[in-house]
């Protein structure tokens, strides 16, 4: 997948892809990710890149001139005839629809996605009107920019692709991950937590390799992650739930189903309305006291 980022600050983005997951997507070729600086498809003397807002009022527009010209270099079809299943263009904004997990899961099919950061008051209109298919917004707050944003999008964005994370399942069994409905089947079993079961087994002492190892949320989509432990098992006197240390990995799937429906409700209770719940999760739910609702 390629990323095109066109903004006024090409030097953000020199950290967020530096380190981590995207840094290592990048360095494999899995991604790419370009910075465009629109300054360098201005025409004048002090490389204007913004003016006045016509009608007045306070601060400044970002100029479309130099975004047309800049995405006129990258090649890309125009809007009218663009195939959206392969391309996008995306101008980052406060007013976009938002931003969410699904839409991070659509992108990730494409093959190629422009990033348009805004500044100042914002963009002149006809970029999101003539250039783009897609608004977005990265959550219900207004930053001073689009580089946050787009950077946001991309991590987010890259971390689904094929061969990104160590398997495909990493990011289905998480929050907002999309999960599945056949709990039980032991082709599901979820081998992403090697390591951590690694560290239950040991610390169980149970060394037992054939017992299906235990999922992650169990499997349902739409809920919060489970809260994860790992050593010391008392930590400044806060001590591990002991089911975890136990080796039965029934109980240790149970306690991670509860415990993400605890925090879910707790924290996102809006997810638990169109979340997949079984009788028994519904029955815990209505367990917990009034002042874990
Ligand atoms: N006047 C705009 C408004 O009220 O919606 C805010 C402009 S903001 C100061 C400057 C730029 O930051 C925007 O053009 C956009 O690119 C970016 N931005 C701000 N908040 C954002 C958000 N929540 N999601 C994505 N981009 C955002």
């Amino acid at each position: 997948m390629r990323f095109d980022i066109l903004t006024i600050f090409p030097d953000f983005f020199t950290s967020p892809f530096t380190d981590g997951v995207v840094a290592r997507a990048l360095r494999s070729g899995i991604a790419t990710a370009h910075t465009h600086d629109l300054r360098a498809f201005t025409h004048d003397r002090h490389r204007t890149v913004d003016d006045r807002p016509f009608g007045g009022g306070e601060g400044m527009v970002l100029k479309p001139q130099p975004i047309f010209d800049c995405l006129e270099s990258l090649n890309l079809t125009s809007k009218p005839t663009r195939d959206t299943t392969h391309e996008s263009v995306i101008l980052l904004s406060a007013q976009g629809k938002r931003f969410t997990q699904a839409t991070a899961r659509r992108l990730a099919t494409l093959d190629r996605i422009v990033l348009i950061c805004g500044r100042y008051e914002g963009v002149d209109e006809r970029v999101s009107q003539l250039l783009c298919d897609d608004e977005l917004s990265i959550g219900d707050y207004v930053l001073s920019g689009g580089e946050l944003a787009a950077a946001v999008l991309l991590d987010a964005t890259v971390r689904l692709l094929p061969g990104v994370l160590g398997h495909a399942d990493s990011s289905r069994y998480e929050s907002f991950g999309e999960g599945d409905e056949q709990l039980d089947s032991p082709q599901n079993c979820h081998p992403e937590r090697s390591a951590q079961r690694a560290v239950e087994g040991s610390a169980s002492g149970s060394g037992d390799d054939r017992q299906p190892p235990p999922r992650t949320t169990n499997a349902a989509a739409g809920l919060l992650d489970y809260p994860h432990y790992t050593r010391p098992a008392d930590f400044r006197g806060a001590p591990l739930p002991e089911v975890l240390a136990e080796g039965d990995h029934a109980a240790i799937r149970k306690w991670r189903r509860q415990a993400a429906l605890a925090k879910t409700l707790t924290n996102r209770p809006d997810l638990l309305i169109p979340a997949h719940l079984s009788d028994d999760d519904r029955e815990f739910l209505a367990s917990l006291e009034p002042n874990d609702r």
